[in-house]
């Protein structure tokens, strides 16, 4: 298979500012280095505590920000030296779920608006065909013609974010970055979504990228999981091997705080210790040596690269 999106070397640094004159060539290195790709109707899902920058990396591969470093390929097309108007055409393919997807939207706005604006930003539909489409979409989603006029905060949680997943099918994308869509729901809302999600991507042969917090909220819907560390994938792998044989004692730590139904089962728990380094002043050699249970003076010294294999992790001593 030909991937859909191929990144290659991705970066987003922001410059730190100590004072109003001060010139700084210190970084805030939000995402520093990412190399991953995704296979056409699969869902890649990045995992990681927050602040390791998934969501700045969906920010980048949907084009609502530009990298400082690197290269986005989507569909043969390389994302950061398209013409404005190849960036138009390919915002279509490539459309983003927030986990509130009302932040940003003005309140006063109907589900009627809110679901058509893609469509008038792109010329794609008005008057009665309008209407329409959005009727379809919010059908398309388990919702209803009587909520056209209604507003965001008449809605639960979890119908806001069908209606927001009605926006971003709106274009008819290819590639979805699903940006902890659930994480602000009920359990059994989440599951939910997670259904109407898997059963769209089917539906359209969507794409998607499925960022979480917690490996438990990638799981079901997973094809592949990266998990991200202070900017980097420290470790990739298929869904099932990294949840069976997790190589990085960060993923480790991350499965064994997943409370296991049967507890005889568990072998042992690994706490996180300590909190999450400032990405502005990453820990040398390894990030993760500071929590890590196995450092080793290695560990502290040189930085362990992904190995870019099929199950690939970043650390010199793997499980
Ligand atoms: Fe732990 Fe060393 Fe591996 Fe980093 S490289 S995860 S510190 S064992
Ligand atoms: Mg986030």
């Amino acid at each position: 298979v030909t991937p859909i999106l191929e990144v290659k070397g991705l970066k987003k640094y922001y410059p730190i500012h100590r004072g109003l004159f001060s010139k700084s060539n210190e970084y805030v290195r939000a995402v520093d280095g990412l190399n991953f790709h995704v296979n056409p109707g699969e869902t890649l899902g990045i995992v990681g505590e927050s602040g390791c920058g998934k969501s700045t990396m969906g920010q980048m591969i949907t084009q609502l920000l530009d990298p400082t470093e690197g290269e986005i390929w989507f569909d043969g097309l390389n994302l950061t030296e398209l013409s404005k108007e190849e960036i138009r055409r390919t915002r279509r393919d490539l459309q983003i779920v927030f986990q509130d997807p009302f932040a940003s939207l003005n309140p006063r706005m109907r589900v009627l608006d809110i679901v058509a604006e893609p469509l008038i930003v792109h010329g794609l539909a008005k008057g009665k065909q309008l209407r329409n489409t959005v009727i379809e979409l919010l059908e398309t989603v388990g919702m209803g013609e009587h909520h056209l006029d209604r507003h965001p905060h008449e809605f639960s949680g979890g119908q806001r974010q069908r209606i927001g997943i009605a926006r971003a099918l709106a274009l008819k994308p290819r590639l979805i970055v699903c940006d902890e869509p659930v994480s602000a729901l009920d359990v059994s809302i989440q599951a939910q979504i997670l259904n109407l999600l898997k059963k769209l991507q089917g539906q359209f042969q969507l794409t998607y990228i499925f960022i979480a917090h917690g490996l438990p909220s990638v799981k079901h819907i997973s094809d592949r999981i990266a998990v991200m560390y202070l900017g980097k994938i420290v470790e990739l792998a298929s869904r099932d091997e990294l949840f069976t044989h997790p190589r990085h004692p960060y993923t480790e730590a991350l499965l064994s705080a997943v409370p296991v139904p049967d507890p005889t089962k568990r072998k042992k728990r690994i706490l996180l210790t300590g909190d999450l380094p400032n990405p502005a002043n990453a820990p040398s050699g390894c990030a993760f040596h500071p929590r890590c249970p196995y450092a080793q003076d290695l560990c502290r010294e040189k930085e362990p690269v992904l190995d870019g294999t099929e199950h690939s992790v970043a650390c010199h001593f793997p499980l």
